[in-house]
């Protein structure tokens, strides 16, 4: 198999100035180099959060951190609400419940979004739900939520709302303090560009006041630890002193071109595989559409896997679909190290893969 282009909602390409660093000698992480490049990490990434609050790392997949926001702030038999539309939230229905938690879940129909109005009927109906549990992108759908509207109603109750922006995080927009997002979630795989390993938390002070009254059991994931340690530039564990170094020059590399160019920059990514996929006669499976990555639907119900598999030989790699949408959809993401001549060659490769098809 020839090397491959990954446009794959993670892990996605890593660029050529990140592998570079990450290729270096390894150093000891209770030094001073270490803590200065600890710093500046968890100083930085509040530009990608929009975000004053404490950004926390943890060395663990992206389902660490979602782990995190839930034993952190919640007790045995606690109310949480979870919106399901896909693969992820169940998988936050399922943290949940592996820990105990009362949860209620909002079943929406995968692809689509979820009406911040039935947030606000379940939280009125329920008294004394603590969190509420959603997805920036749903992944598994390609379907972006309006968090905006959703921290509006969140707010005018008790409850925290935790996002998983594992995925949306520096793609889809998000603005964690102005829409009052109590703990965002992400990962390094994603539009990070780094390879898979580090997982990200930042925490409201909201959340800090659940975090003193939870009980659930933690000891890897407590966020106490973390914080204790931070104010000191450290960290209570090793930490993935190579993806942290990594992450100074991921961060290094959104702050040179700016936030808010780089979204644009997806949305322009994302805009141009939906007008591709028109043209293809394939159509969009979310009725939402995220600008990390686009979900197309089969023409004639023919199957996926022979397309991915038709590009895989191209020297493309797309992701297929996940549970109910196995052989349905493909994925093709946008965020990242991923390029318009990416998503330009990726086009290409579709088209005529289509037509061997
Ligand atoms: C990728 C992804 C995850 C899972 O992260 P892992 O790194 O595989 O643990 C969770 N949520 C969303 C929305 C994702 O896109």
């Amino acid at each position: 198999m020839r090397e491959q282009l990954l446009m794959t909602p993670g892990p996605t390409p890593v660029p050529q100035e990140i592998q570079a660093v990450i290729a270096e000698p390894i150093i000891h992480h209770r030094t001073p180099e270490f803590k200065e490049i600890f710093k500046q990490v968890t100083n930085d990434l509040k530009d990608v959060f929009k975000t004053d609050n404490d950004c926390l790392l943890f060395a663990s997949s992206g389902t660490g951190a979602m782990e995190a926001s839930v034993v952190n702030v919640l007790s045995p038999g606690d109310k949480a609400l979870v919106v399901q539309g896909g693969k992820f939230g169940e998988r936050y229905y399922e943290i949940c419940k592996a820990f105990g938690v009362d949860v209620i879940p909002l079943d929406i129909e995968w692809g689509t979004a979820p009406d911040p109005e039935s947030i606000k009927d379940i939280l009125s109906k329920n008294t004394g739900v603590k969190a509420v549990y959603t997805e920036l992108c749903e992944t598994s759908t390609a379907t972006v939520y309006d968090i905006k509207s959703i921290g509006e109603v969140v707010s005018t109750f008790d409850a925290i709302l935790v996002v998983d922006a594992i995925s949306g995080l520096g793609a889809d927009n998000l603005e964690t303090d102005t829409w009052g997002v109590d703990i965002a979630v992400s990962g390094s795989q994603k539009a990070l560009m780094l390879p898979p390993g580090l997982s990200l938390c930042a925490v409201s002070p909201k959340a800090w006041r659940l975090v003193k009254n939870s009980k659930l059991p933690k000891y890897y994931y407590d966020f106490n630890k973390y914080k204790k340690a931070k104010e000191k530039d450290d960290t209570p564990f090793t930490p993935a002193i190579t993806l942290t170094i990594g992450l100074k020059k991921s961060l290094e590399i959104i702050k040179s071109k700016g936030i808010d160019n780089i979204l644009k920059e997806c949305a322009d990514m994302a805009g141009t595989v939906r007008s591709a996929a028109e043209d293809l006669g394939m159509g969009l499976f979310s009725k939402a559409p995220s600008n990390a990555l686009t979900g197309l639907e089969m023409p004639g119900g023919k199957d996926a896997s022979l397309l991915i598999k038709a590009m895989k030989k191209r020297g493309i790699t797309v992701a297929g679909g996940q549970g109910e949408l196995k052989g349905k959809i493909i994925r093709i993401a946008h965020m990242g190290g991923i390029t318009k001549k990416d998503v330009a060659g990726t086009i290409e490769t579709l088209r005529e893969s289509l037509k061997e098809l």
